[in-house]
């Protein structure tokens, strides 16, 4: 893709932009992707579930940075949602280059003996399911199997998949140790068809997720377990990310990159 960025330099024609799908985009880890994606020559599609309020601003700081911004409101855990949106950024934009499986969501803090099915399904839902069902969609796309030009996969794990939460919320670090299994078998898959696919797992990470969960200064409360004292910053996550979607990162599939401080 570098290279017809540079093809199309050499004819005068401005470079053309990379098309990103960013999943819960509206705040939080995925906002900072978007904006970070734009500032370095990605369009975004940002997907988000309730808060349009909130992507409306994403999208404006995405159009400031120079890209093309594309709301596209779904449920990641309801399949027939994904396969629409799909079809709407088919239509809007051709296709896509790069899927950001970032949404996610957690729960109020219960040990295991304390959940509810329902509690645990949700969980799996839009945290496992939902980017399975983004993944496939985007591959049919991008892997050249389906006579798509390549492209990269970036899934948002968590830390929470080596530590396991006990106490807080051990669904949510299992949904998270199936992204990085998911990860790695992906990548595999997809390894000679263009399409790399990596995980980036967050440690304590200073967004609005530890209130949804009934607990907004986790965040701070917990810096001092972190060997650097502090939580992370949203911007510092998106780096990552923005890396292994990058050419930089060519050689890089199936690699799950912790990003928590030394957590
Ligand atoms: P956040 O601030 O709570 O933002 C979550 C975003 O996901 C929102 O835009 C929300 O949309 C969207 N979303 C939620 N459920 C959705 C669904 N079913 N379908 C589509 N979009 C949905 O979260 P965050 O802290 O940025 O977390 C982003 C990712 O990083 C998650 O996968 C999380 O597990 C992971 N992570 C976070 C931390 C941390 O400490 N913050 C640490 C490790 C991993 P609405 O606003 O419209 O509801």
């Amino acid at each position: 893709m570098e290279s017809a960025n540079t093809q199309s330099s050499l004819s005068g024609a401005a470079p053309a932009r990379r098309r990103l799908l960013v999943t819960g985009a509206g705040r939080g880890i995925g906002a900072a992707v978007a904006v970070m994606a734009a500032e370095r020559g990605w369009d975004v599609a940002l997907n988000y579930a309730r808060d349009t309020a909130a992507a409306e601003r994403t999208a404006a700081r995405v159009r400031q940075a120079g890209g093309r911004a594309l709301l596209l409101p779904a449920d990641v855990a309801d399949d027939t949602a994904v396969v629409a949106m799909f079809a709407s950024l088919d239509q809007a934009w051709g296709g896509l280059d790069g899927l950001v499986n970032n949404a996610g969501v957690v729960d109020m803090a219960q040990r295991v003996d304390e959940y509810s099915a329902a509690r645990v399904q949700r969980m799996f839902a839009i945290n496992v399911f939902g980017s399975f069902s983004c993944a496939r969609e985007a591959v049919r796309r991008m892997s050249t199997r389906h006579g798509g030009t390549g492209g990269a996969i970036v899934n948002i794990g968590s830390v929470a998949s080596k530590l396991g939460s006990a106490g807080q919320y051990v669904d949510y670090a299992a949904a998270k140790g199936a992204i990085d299994v998911f990860t790695i078998g992906l990548s595999r898959e997809l390894a000679t068809e263009g399409v790399r696919v990596n995980c980036v797992r967050p440690g304590i990470t200073d967004t609005e997720i530890h209130a949804s969960g009934g607990q907004p200064e986790r965040a701070r409360q917990l810096a001092p377990m972190i060997p650097m004292q502090r939580p992370g910053t949203a911007d510092e996550i998106a780096e990552a990310v923005l890396w292994l979607l990058s050419d930089a990162a060519a050689y890089t599939t199936g690699a799950l990159l912790d990003v928590t401080g030394g957590r």
